[in-house]
């Protein structure tokens, strides 16, 4: 049975750290306060990790991935069953994961309920499996024939060492999960860094690896800021590979960093992604895909769409059912019942996406619904409809990661590409239409990492994710993406 005991006690978990299986403070005692963005209470004192604490984490990773200890030595069998148990544990918690992500991130709780939670469990799941399929190649060897030699030729998959993941805090710990899984399924050790908006279902995560098995110092959780503990972590000579969720501009600077000794990198970043509507679409779910994209999590989703491209014949009608369905979410408390938008992370963050309807208003645009901060201590914004904001305005240019989606008119399908493409982002796309060609045009010519077709947001752990131009350099939940974690060595026996 699903324990669910109260989250005020689980939400304590953030006031320590694990590091090298112990639950510690940081080393010079200091702590930040995290805030429950409903009502802008702080819930928490967590550690504020400095560099001191980095390098204890770094180094009880370094050490449980050494040669001979109980991690390295196990069974890929073996490891893939830790990580199954780990999402029974996830599975089994699932309601307090819920309510610790919903309390701390402002995500309505049926969202983790029935989509970050599950699919955090998928994750798991899906990766325990490849533990046991992780294998090199036997290749066979041509070149040296002409001198008369004869070679044995093989690649042995290795892990890549010691993983820092840096995650943001919209979507806590499915991102966490997204990082851990692969590092674990190939046999890294690994440093995780919440936000410091969000540490609190990340806290209850890292005690789960300890419960389900896995030795000291292989799953190590350090909190802080993102200028002290976020940058020691990645500049860290002990880490091999930085995993890395967050906005362009910190995945950019991660890369700098980690150029002065050739860390690997992952970046899953920002986006601006177009959902484009034909006139001949089912608009029923057309709306359905528009409003999902534009405002599940309160539009803080890198595959938001925020740019919604509609057909002149069906653009009234779509806006018109849009803005109906936006006007008719109930904002609250993300643990609140009934809640279908929460708040936004923090007052700065609303001030910066009010600051973006405002720039959307005087480039030309107009509100059809929502424009404004409701009354509330919590940090809020009505979900908005934009129309007439001019295609070079920075609302429909930059990413605004809230409920702010610009409406845009087109005639024909070159147009839409044209305007879909003119961006420095490729993260996700979608189109509506009943004409199958048409669809795989679009899917072909959309650059972008992925494209739905008639639906928004699908995700499963084997299809991959991720962007392509400034949304990143990698792909997530997918059989490539172990080859991220992993160094390929190749051996030549003479025979
Ligand atoms: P952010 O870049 O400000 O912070 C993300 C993480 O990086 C945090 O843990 C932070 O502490 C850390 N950090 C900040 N500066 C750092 C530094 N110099 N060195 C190392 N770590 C540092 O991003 P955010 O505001 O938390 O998240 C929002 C952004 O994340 C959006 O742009 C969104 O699109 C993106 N995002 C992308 C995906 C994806 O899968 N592509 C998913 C979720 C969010």
């Amino acid at each position: 049975m699903a324990d669910t005991r109260d989250v005020q006690d689980d939400i304590l978990l953030a006031r320590t750290m694990l590091i090298d299986g112990e639950w510690v403070g940081a080393l010079d005692g200091g702590t930040f306060p995290v805030h429950d963005p409903a009502d802008g209470r702080v819930i928490v004192h967590a550690p504020a990790g400095q560099a001191a604490d980095v390098d204890r984490a770094v180094a009880a990773a370094r050490a449980a991935f050494a040669p001979g200890s109980a991690w390295r030595t196990m069974t890929p069998q073996e490891r893939g069953r830790l990580i199954w148990r780990l999402a029974d544990l996830v599975e089994h918690h699932a309601e307090r994961l819920s309510a610790l992500d919903s309390v701390d991130s402002g995500k309505p709780l049926d969202e983790m309920r029935y989509f970050d939670v599950p699919f955090s469990v998928d994750v798991l799941r899906y990766y325990a499996g490849w533990t046991t399929k992780i294998t090199g190649d036997t290749i066979p060897v041509s070149y040296p024939a002409a001198s008369g030699g004869r070679f044995h030729a093989y690649t042995l998959k290795e892990p890549v060492g010691v993983v820092a993941a840096v995650v943001p805090w919209n979507l806590p710990l499915l991102m966490a999960v997204k990082k851990l899984a692969p590092a674990l399924a190939t046999g890294c050790t690994v440093v995780l860094k919440p936000a410091e908006q969000t540490p609190v279902s990340m806290a209850l995560l890292a005690r789960l690896t300890i419960e389900a098995g896995f030795p000291a110092g292989v799953v190590n959780y350090v909190t802080g800021d993102g200028e002290n503990a976020g940058a020691a972590l990645v500049r860290h000579p002990g880490v091999d590979k930085v995993t890395f969720t967050g906005s362009v501009e910190t995945g950019k600077a991660i890369v700098r960093t980690a150029a002065d000794d050739l860390k690997r990198v992952s970046l899953e970043l920002g986006g601006k992604s177009p959902n484009i509507v034909f006139d001949d679409a089912d608009l029923d779910a057309a709306v359905a895909g528009a409003a999902a994209g534009a405002f599940a999590t309160q539009g803080e989703s890198c595959i938001a769409g925020s740019r919604l491209y509609i057909q002149r014949g069906v653009f009234d009608e779509v806006v018109r059912r849009l803005a109906d369905h936006a006007a008719s979410l109930k904002l609250g408390r993300g643990t609140e019942p009934g809640t279908q938008m929460g708040p936004l992370i923090s007052a700065e963050h609303r001030d910066r996406v009010l600051e973006y309807i405002r720039i959307g208003l005087a480039d030309g645009g107009r509100a059809v619904t929502g424009g404004r901060a409701p009354e509330s201590e919590g940090y809020f914004v009505e979900p908005t409809v934009l129309v007439g904001v001019r295609p070079d305005s920075r609302a429909i240019r930059e990413e605004i990661f809230g409920p702010v989606v610009c409406a845009v008119p087109f005639d024909t399908e070159d147009e839409v590409l044209r305007l879909a493409n003119d961006s420095r982002f490729g993260l996700g796309a979608a189109v509506w239409t009943r004409d199958v060609s048409r669809a795989h045009r679009m899917a072909a010519a959309v650059e972008s990492g992925q494209v739905w077709v008639n639906c928004y947001q699908a995700a499963d752990s084997a299809l991959p994710f991720g962007g392509t131009k400034e949304s990143g350099w990698g792909r997530e939940t997918c059989r490539e993406n172990l080859e991220e974690y992993l160094e390929t060595k190749t051996v030549v026996v003479a025979l």
